[in-house]
């Protein structure tokens, strides 16, 4: 699983390697293991990737029922598309549904 981090705290990290690698290491290698130490030491952010899906018609002529094409969840509507029940995540993974996978 992906580890998110603040940009700016990546960005101070690589100044303070600058400054470490001035003061401290002329090869470089302490350097380095004080960036990467000092990156995996920044928390992750509370993040989660976007899922990107779409409503699909499920196969039921008797009914107005739609699909996650994510999860599979399968909503019956009262009339309308999903779109037009401004239904522009979905409910049950929280997919955004602007077209499936990118
Ligand atoms: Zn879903």
């Amino acid at each position: 699983m992906p580890k998110y981090i603040d940009a700016e705290d990546v960005l101070e990290t690589i100044r303070l390697g600058i400054w470490y690698l001035c003061e401290n290491d002329e090869g470089g290698a302490g350097t380095l293991d004080f960036v990467k130490d000092s990156i995996a030491a920044i928390p992750a952010a509370d993040v989660a990737p976007v899922v990107h899906a779409e409503w699909q018609e499920f196969d039921d002529p008797e009914t107005n029922a739609w699909e996650c094409s994510a999860c599979r969840h399968v909503y019956v509507l009262i009339g309308d598309t999903p779109v037009e029940n401004y239904y522009l995540h979905c409910p049950n993974c929280g997919a955004r549904m602007d077209g499936g996978a990118k």
